[in-house]
């Protein structure tokens, strides 16, 4: 058995793109947590992600968002298309983004920011460490599947949205599955010129398609599929088989990136979300990114508001006078934020989806006609209502609450 005592003793339960970012928030603030990973090794395999605007902003908080800008792709613009290739709206990320912000949207291969992040960490991250259950909030045990158990004073659930941690704070909590599954790949192919550039969406009827280049010759492709076509695509071959012919007359480059992948190539996922719990600690266990607010992928925001999340909590952990005052406020500065943006991915998810034919057209049409002063006003307010630390980072700070 494992025994640890220090008083500000923290595990991270969960070492992915919250539990990393939240580790070294808290390591730049002085502190040393440990990171407990079910993985048995970090490998660098999985799909693309879309850096929005608001998760480069915590990232150049921790110092890091150059790094990430060079290892993924830096984009001019994002589209959504019809199927027929019309564009139904065009965000010009130097328009909005970057003038205001300095920083636009960032397409980067999941396993390169992974190692960017495992990279900028001195702190300990222990692989193979699948945590079963949480006993007792107030003076908390980790059970692992492997026998061990740790006596943490702090422990922070970023284990996904299938979180184990969650069960001992809202043992209640159903996430909630849609009738939708998603397809990702990434695909070494040459992209032409236009496209090395450009992310982009087609709004399809009852399909969502699109991707992004994350590097001179790579694409990451991804799909919303609905569950009825679970017969067609039953098996690894008749689904590559049924993704080509389904989108070989959708516009470029998405055929010419599926026609690039493998039958081993597509990395099929359930889409589900966690319904907005009462609260997100009890205790000292205290939840984060997916385990707290996981969310539909419509909005691009999952992975961003974990990041939030991380230099929030680890900003309240470090200026709080003891571990329930910082919950507070970061719960206070997060929930509501990370709700509403979940709400919007539902709703986006909706429309995105729909299998009624009337309701593509219509939306198609809508988004075409969308003002640009709504569209404009829409993108800023997201970006200036980011979670930022107000305290700079780099500075340790003595911990008040710490024996
Ligand atoms: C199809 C799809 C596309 C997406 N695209 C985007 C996008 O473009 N932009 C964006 O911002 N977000 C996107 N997201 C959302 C984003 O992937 C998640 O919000 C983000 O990964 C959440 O990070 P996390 O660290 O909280 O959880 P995770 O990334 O799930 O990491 C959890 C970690 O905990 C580990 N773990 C799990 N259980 C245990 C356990 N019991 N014990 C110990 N460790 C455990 C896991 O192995 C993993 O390493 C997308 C999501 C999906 C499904």
């Amino acid at each position: 058995m494992e025994h640890t005592a220090d008083s500000n003793d923290i595990a991270i339960i969960g070492g992915g793109i919250c539990g990393l970012t939240t580790a070294i928030a808290l390591e730049q603030r002085g502190l040393s947590p440990t990171v407990y990973e079910a993985a048995s090794e970090y490998r660098p395999v999985g799909a693309g992600i879309l850096l929005q605007t608001n998760a480069l902003l915590v990232f150049e908080r921790l110092g890091i968002a150059d790094r990430i800008q060079s290892a993924g792709v830096v984009l001019d613009d994002t589209r959504i298309l019809s199927p027929s290739g019309r564009v139904l709206q065009r965000f010009d990320l130097d328009d909005v983004e970057r003038t205001y912000f300095d920083y636009g949207y960032v397409a980067i291969h999941r396993g390169d920011l992974q190692r960017i992040l495992l990279d900028e960490l001195d702190v300990e991250v222990r692989t193979g460490k699948a945590c079963t259950a949480v006993d007792d909030t107030d003076s908390p045990t980790v059970r692992f599947e492997d026998g061990t158990r740790i006596h943490p004073d702090i422990i922070i659930g970023a284990d996904g949205i299938n979180s184990n941690v969650r069960d001992a704070v809202a043992p209640e909590t159903e996430i909630q599955a849609r009738d939708t599954a998603v397809y990702r790949a990434v695909t070494t192919c040459d992209l032409p010129g236009q496209y090395q550039s450009t992310g982009l969406e087609v709004w399809g009827h009852g399909t969502y398609t699109g991707g992004a280049p994350i590097g001179s010759d790579r694409f990451y492709w991804f799909a919303t599929v609905p569950n009825r076509f679970e017969p067609a695509t039953s098996n690894r071959q008749n689904r590559t088989d049924w993704v080509r012919e389904y989108y070989s007359n959708f516009p470029e480059p998405i055929p010419t990136a599926i026609e690039s992948f493998g039958s081993d190539d597509i990395i099929t996922t359930g889409l589900t979300d966690v319904p907005k719990l009462e609260q997100w600690y009890r205790g000292s266990v205290v939840l984060a990114g997916d385990a707290a607010h996981g969310m539909l992928p419509f909005a691009g925001q999952g992975a961003a508001q974990a990041i939030e999340d991380a230099v929030a909590l680890a900003t309240a952990l470090t200026t709080r006078a003891d571990p329930t005052a910082a919950f507070e406020t970061y719960e206070r500065e997060r929930k509501q934020r990370a709700g509403r943006i979940r709400t919007e991915s539902r709703w986006l998810g909706s429309l995105g989806t729909t299998q009624s034919y009337f309701a593509y057209r219509a939306r198609n049409v809508g988004v075409n006609l969308l003002p640009d002063s709504v569209v404009r006003y829409v993108r800023r307010n997201r970006i200036t209502n980011t979670s930022l630390s107000e305290k700079p980072i780099g500075d340790s700070t003595s911990v008040p609450w710490s024996g």
